[in-house]
């Protein structure tokens, strides 16, 4: 396993941290201040410059206007992007866009490319992706009852989706629906494509989420698709094929999330110690960083991020060396490992900062307020281990088997 970083992607990767440090952090103070809607303008203008420094969604296909770069690249990129909410979006590789474009350039027809892949690439236009119920257990996708049903060249759409994130002011959405209802489970549903202009696909509101709704990209939207006609043509690869196509967008993007991860947890432990150094606790001067207790949250902050970091970057070269198949524990492994991870480093942190810590003067409220669904969303913590055990627990079967 090599994680050896080449003199240009070093290179790269240096620029990004100065734009980072120098056009979104500074950015952070109106994004508490405004609606993520109201900011949109200048947003455009930092994508702009994005582009024009050819540092644009570092993670597509060079032909699609990418940077073309492999999960481990890009994986490093994205622990720098995700150092701010900003990041991401303001390099045109936010989920679930990621996830979608990934989809539409594997399995889209000629025509999917043209209308929705070319712009969304581009960052014209935004997309949803549509799977989990308000009445069905999100864990177990194959209780999903939301229904497409064929009517002459047509879909007809009936289902009720919730946490549906960026349906407020995407241009489309990604539904996964139930096609063939008779199928094995794993065969039953489908993914299609649904403009969000579509008379069927309504957008009951944002949901409010730990005190807050958003707006725009910034949202997560309850989304009711009523006798929502759309034509066949816009089935998304094979139909029954729904939970097929999920899979190939899964390693990549728990890869995404987990570095992306892993930058909040790099800037929480930056803050952590930058106001242990200069807070004074002690009338000789002392500082929190002179407290034993904070000494011990900071080494086990940086030692829990190292090993969460060099095992994303382990599942991130198996994938592009040994494939997915083969990476699929690993892949399992860091989803509950980094977002426990995230949560104990933006915890202490936080706690270091005292009643700063609870304000918005200072990001860590907003981690702490919204990186606590990482542990819920992308499967739930123990969804994860669930299947990791089973699976280790086999193959420790296997390997007893074979010595006896
Ligand atoms: C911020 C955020 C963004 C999201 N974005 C999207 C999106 O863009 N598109 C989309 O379709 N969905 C999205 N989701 C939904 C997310 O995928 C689901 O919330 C998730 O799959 C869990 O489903 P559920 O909420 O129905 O919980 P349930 O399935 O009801 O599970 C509830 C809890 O039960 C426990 N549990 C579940 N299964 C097991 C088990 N086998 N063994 C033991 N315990 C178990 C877990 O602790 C779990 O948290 C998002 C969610 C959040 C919070």
């Amino acid at each position: 396993m090599d994680f050896t970083i080449s003199d240009q992607m070093q290179a790269t990767l240096t620029l990004i941290d100065e734009f980072m440090h120098n056009e979104v952090f500074p950015f952070e103070a109106d994004f508490f201040h405004h609606s993520f809607k109201d900011l949109l303008p200048e947003l455009q203008k930092k994508r702009a410059r994005v582009k024009q420094m050819g540092l644009w969604g570092p993670n597509y296909p060079a032909e699609l206007g990418g940077m073309g770069l492999g999960l481990l690249e890009h994986g490093l990129i994205s622990e720098s992007l995700g150092r701010s909410p900003l990041g991401h979006y303001i390099f045109g590789t936010q989920a679930p866009d990621a996830g979608n474009i990934e989809i539409l350039h594997m399995f889209g027809t000629p025509e999917q490319k043209e209308q929705y892949l070319k712009p969304l690439v581009n960052g014209d236009i935004r997309s949803c992706f549509a799977m989990t119920e308000v009445n069905t257990a999100g864990s177990n996708p194959l209780l999903m009852e939301g229904t497409a049903v064929k009517e002459g060249h047509d879909y007809i759409l009936n289902g009720h989706k919730w946490y549906t994130t960026g349906a407020d002011g995407a241009s489309f959405a990604i539904a996964m629906m139930v096609t063939n209802p008779d199928a094995h489970p794993s065969l039953r549903c489908s993914m299609i494509i649904v403009p969000c202009d579509n008379p069927g696909f309504n957008l009951a509101g944002n949901i409010s989420i730990m005190g807050e709704k958003g707006s725009d990209y910034n949202s997560h939207g309850e989304v009711l698709f009523q006798s929502c006609r759309v034509p066949q043509s816009n089935l998304l690869g094979k139909e029954g094929h729904g939970f097929r196509l999920a899979q190939e967008r899964l390693g990549p993007g728990r890869i995404h999330h987990c570095m992306r991860w892993l930058g909040i947890c790099q800037r929480s432990l930056d803050l952590m110690c930058e106001r242990a150094n200069q807070r004074v606790i002690e009338l000789d001067g002392t500082t929190l960083a002179g407290k034993e207790i904070v000494q011990h949250w900071v080494a086990e902050s940086a030692a829990e991020i190292e090993a969460a970091r060099l095992m994303t970057l382990s599942a991130a070269w198996s994938i592009d060396n040994l494939g997915m198949r083969k990476s699929r524990d690993k892949v399992a492994m860091i989803k509950f490992v980094v977002a426990n991870t995230m949560q104990r480093v933006i915890d202490r942190a936080l706690q270091v900062h005292g009643g700063l810590g609870m304000s918005d003067d200072t990001i860590l409220a907003y981690f702490y307020r919204h990186e606590r669904a990482a542990r819920i969303y992308d499967g739930a913590d123990e969804v994860h281990k669930a299947s990791l055990g089973k699976h280790v627990l086999r193959s420790a079967k296997k390997v007893a088997r074979q010595s006896v």
